[in-house]
């Protein structure tokens, strides 16, 4: 695994002493980071207000839960960087399955949208409102990082869990001046980051599932059903907001993550990213 994570970035910098450098989205440009313009733009279209739409930001979550016969005192919110088609499907399974050393990139990727929009991801407020001058710092903010787990045997065969990289990368992008407009059970409140903590461990998947490629809603659902097992739950501070962020790399219904809701700690925030839905 370290081989396959260092050896292209050698290479990388090898080539870029020429000006070789191709992107590795489309092949054809020449680019100074992985992707060229053309490719980063494509997507990123929906880190706009404009192109920020929450029918394939957010997940029919009630329906998911109807499904699950959960009476659920909270609902999971699922996040996506950008929009699941023949592109980021490409870009995405090149990271996934080939390129363990792009979890650099993705988790910079990731951070760099989590930093833009989590104020608007924590308390839902309209673009608009988010006026953080207004309000004084009230409180801190205790951050858990976790990826989506893979099974043991999967994970020996692939030689790695890409939601593994991109969580540990994507918590040592964290630096600790961060603040959040958050909606508590005080209202309105903006909280200072305290800490971020990465949790690799914290599920396991118990069950070896089927792929669920081309799968429906509910045969994901069934399949999923006892997949999962909490091995470390959190030990909140009660003093602080905790805020919770699992990751993966595709979402696609949102059954993965209600599996894991469902087993999870409710005195958190639990906020759900993927790179694309
Ligand atoms: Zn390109």
């Amino acid at each position: 695994m370290f081989w396959r994570r260092t050896v292209p970035k050698f290479i990388d910098a090898f080539l870029d002493a020429f000006s070789k450098r191709l992107c590795y989205g489309c092949s054809k440009k020449y680019t100074e980071g992985y992707y060229c313009d053309f490719c980063l733009e494509g997507l990123k279209f929906t880190w706009t207000k404009e192109g920020m739409s929450r029918k394939y930001l957010d997940f029919d979550y009630i329906e998911l839960a109807q499904i699950l016969e959960l009476d659920l005192p909270l609902y999971p919110k699922i996040f996506s960087t950008t929009k699941y088609n023949d592109m980021t499907k490409a870009l995405i399974r090149d990271f996934k399955y080939r390129k363990p050393h792009l979890a650099e990139f993705w988790a910079k990727w990731l951070y760099d949208y989590w930093t833009k929009h989590a104020d608007w991801i924590l308390s839902e407020l309209k673009w608009e409102q988010l006026d953080k001058s207004q309000h004084q710092v009230v409180g801190k903010v205790d951050i858990y990082i976790s990826p989506v787990p893979m099974h043991a045997k999967k994970e020996a065969r692939r030689e790695y869990n890409q939601a593994k990289l991109l969580a540990e990368d994507f918590a040592n992008c964290f630096e600790a001046s961060q603040h959040y407009l958050m909606q508590t059970k005080h209202g309105l409140q903006l909280l200072e980051l305290n800490s971020v903590s990465l949790m690799p461990a914290m599920f396991e998947r118990v069950k070896e599932t089927p792929s669920l490629f081309n799968k429906s809603k509910f045969e994901r659902l069934e399949i999923l059903d006892g997949a999962f097992a909490l091995k470390h739950d959190l030990n909140l501070n009660p003093e602080n907001q905790a805020v919770v962020l699992l990751l993966d790399d595709i979402s696609t219904t949102g059954a993965t993550f209600l599996e894991l809701f469902k087993l999870m700690n409710l005195d958190a925030e639990i906020v759900f990213l993927s790179l694309c839905s």
